[in-house]
């Protein structure tokens, strides 16, 4: 493999209900930087049936240039014909990075990717920098436990590929103003050649806690005592027009489910405020909110490393702490 024949930073769309999924508008903004550190162009991967026009979107979140595949077989999304376009698109172009992101969706497109081509996958990513010279991509995540930053390399084979989490990059402001090239590819796929078919789509009834949209995330562990204790965190949620987080004890005491809970093997959350209370702050949970613009910690043992990661610490019960704050605030808010 001749790597000198790789050039481009390439994402993988992810089209939701017929827009751009916010993580993919994640990767062109982390996309773009490592693009203009290498001094190369920054390419979407835009795959799906009548998607054509959401190209404009991507130009103005710093797209150079965006390849669609766009057929009515790809209406919904399967691995075996959105593996086969994306494949077709790497064998014709050889972009020499390619970032998708950690969703459903994107691991199993990765990982598909990863079976075919002669390549490696860093999987779960959080920080992304490339070497302007080698064009080395420097993926890192947390491993062992979330005890160490891994930075991982695929020095010999090209793409050098990597899912990454929402909400951990940045997208940039979009600018209408910008521009790009649309390459039309196409790719000979039938659709009585493909092993499965979507016969319905049956959306999820339940109402899912969207912590990861939230402005403000009221967030309790271990500390709270008891599931009637992590009640107030409810509570305290209810007057703050919050999302209720957890800490991973908690969620396996049974307290709560885990759509709820932050960190390494949750959700990551960047609220506005987070509230962690009763929290330890052990790095799975930190990695997990640490990029919240605001954070607020009780915890009644002053040397807990939560007060290592928040804004504002306090020390104390927060049994008696969070029922004085929901009586304040409701005096206190409209
Ligand atoms: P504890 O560690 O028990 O801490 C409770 C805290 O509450 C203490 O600091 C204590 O001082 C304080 N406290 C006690 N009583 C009170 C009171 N009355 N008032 C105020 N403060 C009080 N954890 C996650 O959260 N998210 C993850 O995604 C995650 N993934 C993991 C993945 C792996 C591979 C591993 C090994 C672990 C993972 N963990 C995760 C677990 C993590 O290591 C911690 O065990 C967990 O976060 C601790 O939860 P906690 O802070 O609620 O409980």
């Amino acid at each position: 493999m001749n790597l000198e024949d790789y050039r481009g930073i390439w994402v993988y769309i992810e089209v939701k209900d017929g827009n751009v999924a916010p993580v993919s508008l994640e990767l062109l903004g982390a996309g773009r930087m490592l693009a203009d550190k290498r001094g190369t162009e920054l390419g979407g991967v835009l795959i799906g049936s009548g998607v054509k026009p959401l190209a404009t979107t991507l130009f103005a979140y710093g797209a150079d240039v965006v390849y669609v595949y766009d057929d009515p077989i790809f209406e919904h999304y399967r691995t075996e014909p959105y593996m086969r376009a994306l494949l077709d698109c790497c064998h014709k172009h050889k972009p020499e990075v390619l970032l998708y992101g950690a969703t459903p969706t994107g691991k199993d497109l990765a990982s598909a990717i990863a079976t075919d081509l002669p390549t490696g996958l860093t999987a779960d990513t959080t920080i992304l920098d490339i070497e302007e010279d080698t064009g080395l991509l420097l993926a890192s995540r947390p491993a062992f436990g979330g005890n160490i930053m891994a930075t991982i390399l695929c020095k010999k084979y090209r793409p050098q590929m990597a899912t990454v989490r929402p909400k951990v990059m940045k997208a940039l402001s979009p600018d209408p103003a910008r521009t790009g090239r649309i390459i039309e590819e196409q790719i000979e796929l039938h659709e009585e050649q493909m092993r499965t078919k979507v016969l319905e789509v049956v959306r999820e009834t339940v109402k899912k806690a969207r912590i990861d949209e939230a402005d403000i995330v009221v967030a309790g562990g271990k500390g709270m005592g008891s599931k009637e204790g992590f009640q107030l965190i409810h509570e305290l949620a209810d007057v703050l027009g919050a999302a209720v987080g957890a800490s991973r004890d908690v969620v396996e005491a049974g307290w709560i489910d885990h759509h709820h809970q932050v960190g390494q093997t949750g959700v990551t959350v960047t609220p506005k405020i987070y509230f962690a209370i009763g929290i330890s702050g052990a790095i799975q949970h930190i990695v997990g909110m640490q990029n919240s613009e605001l954070i607020i910690a009780i915890n009644k043992d002053p040397n807990a490393p939560i007060f290592q990661a928040c804004h504002y610490g306090i020390v104390g019960d927060a049994l008696e702490i969070v029922p004085l704050l929901i009586k304040r605030l409701k005096e206190e808010l409209p």
